[in-house]
């Protein structure tokens, strides 16, 4: 039997608890051991109720326990400084995207990983998602011909629940470059099987975030190859769907729901305006994420995201956030 993976969750959070705690409970070979919250009576609490043996309320103390690897799902300023910790402390790192908040963090994150031989991945679920994989294979199998033109659309009405840092605390990370569009960098990048390279932005404010921060974003942006794309991401949108459009030369593709947490939505195909459409046989990304890394601490295969691919995305969301401060169009450096 494989020797079990022990993992450390720092940040007590809805995301863990809704999702990766189960995740990792799915796998055969993975547990959840210890849990770090910056609060020692609610992460105890919390510890608790998801039946967690240590509750930590300090970084330190949790990468001190005997844990392998650590799943870091706070808010999104602490992400590096905890990753780059927990790599110094020799723990492989699956980290929430944004994987960090800036891109030299990101690119200390990826170096420390290499030079200590420690696996590093971040949570981009959609790629694990089967929807966005028969997507992809679309694309690559000519499916759709020589693409013309994307779209994009992270659209949602945020939940209440997840406001607050989220849409109030600039320093924490919040509005939609750190949250919706890094997912949709991460998508496109993978869909597409080749990065964006340029993009402009505009941003909104529609009162659901704080004054100063955006809640709605569009943009326009290129691929290496030349392909354009538009992206359009919200906090604000009550009536609208997410989606995804490729538009080739022999068909176009139309992904309807698909930009979620939960698996779900439909594909159809269109040729000559007629639809046809695909048959998904939907699963939850999240076991595949954490499967995968299971996986890959034992040297076989690699995390669904690797920490390059989470600087590519990290990478684009800030261009796309400095477009929309400048008014330019910014240029994104994916060699490095
Ligand atoms: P939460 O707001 O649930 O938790 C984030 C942090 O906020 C916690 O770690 C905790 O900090 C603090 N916190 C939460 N609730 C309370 C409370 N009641 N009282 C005091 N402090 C509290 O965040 P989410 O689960 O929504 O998101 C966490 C991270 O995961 C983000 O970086 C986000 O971008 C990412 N995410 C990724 C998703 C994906 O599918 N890949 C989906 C959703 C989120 P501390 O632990 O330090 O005490």
């Amino acid at each position: 039997m494989k020797k079990k993976v022990k993992w450390g969750l720092i940040g007590a959070s809805r995301i863990a608890a809704e999702w990766i705690i189960p995740a990792i409970r799915e796998a055969t070979d993975s547990e959840v051991v210890a849990v770090q919250g910056s609060d020692k009576d609610r992460v105890e609490k919390y510890a608790r109720a998801h039946g967690i043996p240590l509750a930590f309320s300090s970084v330190d103390d949790l990468l001190a326990s005997d844990v392998d690897a650590v799943y870091i799902s706070n808010t999104n300023e602490k992400h590096a400084p905890c990753a780059i910790r927990a790599l110094q402390a020799g723990k492989h790192v699956l980290d929430e995207k944004p994987m960090a908040m800036s891109v030299k963090d990101a690119q200390a994150m990826v170096g420390l990983a290499s030079d200590k031989g420690l696996v590093l991945g971040v949570n981009h679920h959609l790629r694990s998602m089967n929807s966005h994989r028969k997507l992809r294979e679309l694309v690559a199998d000519g499916v759709l011909g020589d693409l013309v033109a994307v779209r994009i659309m992270f659209g949602v009405l945020l939940p209440q629940a997840n406001r607050g840092w989220r849409t109030e605390s600039a320093d924490a990370g919040a509005g939609v470059f750190f949250d919706l569009s890094v997912h949709d960098a991460d998508l496109l990048h993978f869909v597409l099987g080749e990065k964006i390279t340029q993009i402009a932005a505009f941003t909104s404010n529609n009162g659901i975030s704080a004054q100063g921060i955006e809640d709605t974003v569009a943009a326009i942006a290129r691929t290496e190859s030349g392909l354009l794309v538009q992206i359009t991401e919200s906090f604000a949108m009550q009536h609208a769907k997410t989606s995804l459009e490729l538009h080739g030369t022999k068909a176009s593709a139309f992904a309807e729901d698909v930009l979620l947490q939960r698996a779900g939505g439909t594909i159809s195909l269109s040729i000559d305006g007629s639809r046809v459409p695909i048959a998904i046989e939907h699963s939850n990304a999240y076991p595949r994420v954490i499967g995968a890394f299971n996986d890959s601490i034992r040297g076989e295969g690699r995390p669904v995201v690797t920490g390059e691919d989470g600087l590519a995305s990290l990478k684009l969301a800030i261009a796309a956030r400095e477009a929309a401060r400048t008014g330019q169009v910014v240029a994104v450096d994916t060699m490095r």
